[in-house]
């Protein structure tokens, strides 16, 4: 079999539930278009009977491949997997949950076929999210756009579709903290959106725990913007005005007003806390850039692989890159 045109990749981490719906409904798409194509699962090790339908589907479709983690990566990680491994022309990314419509796939293929090489699908809707969640989100996607070095668009997940020349792109950025939205936004290339309504999920609870989703926002910020570095030098310069002014107070009472002394303990042990507790939240803040940079410096592989199978022209040498399994099944 020749490279697909396309490619679809789905991270799946216990999503047993939505797995025969989704390859329903997915490979009603994929016989639609104009091209062959290669579903792409990446079993981020799941607890459940994921791998082992995933397995089935592979006996009986020749389209579907998969990788399989030895552990749970995470979300990013599992789908920087399946971009390394994806082979299509034009690759595409989606939730297995069904939170991203299938059924947008085609029109995705049209901008594609139009020209641009980045489409990516943005939520003018969500349903069933909690309202904390909702209000977290938006709050969350606007600063991020203050924030950002480059413009990362509003509302937008990692459902898209990207071209081969985007994909070896990413591909080739060595970084750790893979926040592919943003990197996505960063490529450049000609990028256009489609909006779509994001539906509830199909079945099973979210995955995203709420630490999580604050730990992808944080990597996102972090990743993209050095103003939270800068956030402390300005309340520093900001407090030192303070304190000047304080000086100059007290010198004048001191000398001036000898019968008013400033009093208050309250006053200092308020200010000893509050300067205290700026000085330990940019130590913090500093952490978090020196956290990465220590996980860049390790270089470690970003996920070891247990198991992979359906791709057609991955020698096991390219394959022993991001495993340490031998013989992966080449059917
Ligand atoms: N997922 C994953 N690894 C994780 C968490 C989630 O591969 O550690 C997958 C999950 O199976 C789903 C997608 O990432 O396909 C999105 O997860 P979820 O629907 O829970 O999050 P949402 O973005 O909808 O809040
Ligand atoms: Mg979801």
């Amino acid at each position: 079999m020749t490279e697909p045109l396309y490619s679809v990749i789905v991270p799946i981490y216990n999503e047993e539930a939505n797995l025969p719906e989704l390859y329903s409904r997915l490979s009603a798409v994929l016989d639609s278009l104009d091209g062959t194509a290669e579903l792409v699962f990446v079993n981020d090790g799941s607890r459940d009977r994921s791998l082992v339908l995933i397995r089935d589907l592979h006996q009986q479709d020749a389209r579907v491949c998969y990788l399989s983690f030895a552990r749970n990566f995470g979300h990013q990680i599992a789908v920087t997997a399946g971009l390394n491994f994806a082979q299509g022309r034009a690759v595409i990314i989606m939730d297995a949950d069904l939170q991203d419509p299938p059924e947008l796939i085609p029109q995705m293929v049209q901008q594609w076929q139009a020209g641009y090489q980045v489409v990516y699908a943005q939520r003018t809707k969500r349903q069933k999210e909690s309202w904390a969640k909702r209000l977290l989100a938006y709050g969350f996607y606007r600063t991020l756009k203050r924030l950002a070095d480059v413009d990362i668009p509003t509302d937008t997940g990692d459902f898209c579709l990207m071209d081969r020349q985007v994909v070896m792109v990413l591909n080739s950025m060595p970084e750790r903290n893979r926040y592919i939205r943003g990197l996505r936004a960063w490529i450049g290339f000609r990028q256009t959106a489609i909006p779509f309504k994001r539906d509830p999920r199909f079945a099973g609870d979210v995955k995203y725990t709420f630490r999580k989703s604050l730990g992808l926002g944080i990597d996102g910020l972090v990743s993209f913007s050095k103003v939270p570095l800068r956030i402390s030098t300005y309340i520093g310069l900001v407090s030192a005005a303070i304190a000047l002014l304080m000086a100059v107070l007290v010198l004048y009472w001191r000398f001036f007003e000898p019968n008013s002394r400033l009093t208050g303990f309250a006053t200092i042990t308020v200010a000893i806390f509050f300067l205290g507790a700026v000085q330990l939240i940019s130590i913090g803040i500093l952490g978090e850039y020196i956290g990465r940079i220590y996980e860049e410096v390790k270089g470690r592989p970003l996920y070891t692989l247990a198991e992979l199978g359906g791709f057609q022209n991955i020698t096991p040498k390219v394959a022993n890159r991001y495993t340490s399994i031998d013989n992966p099944d080449q059917g």
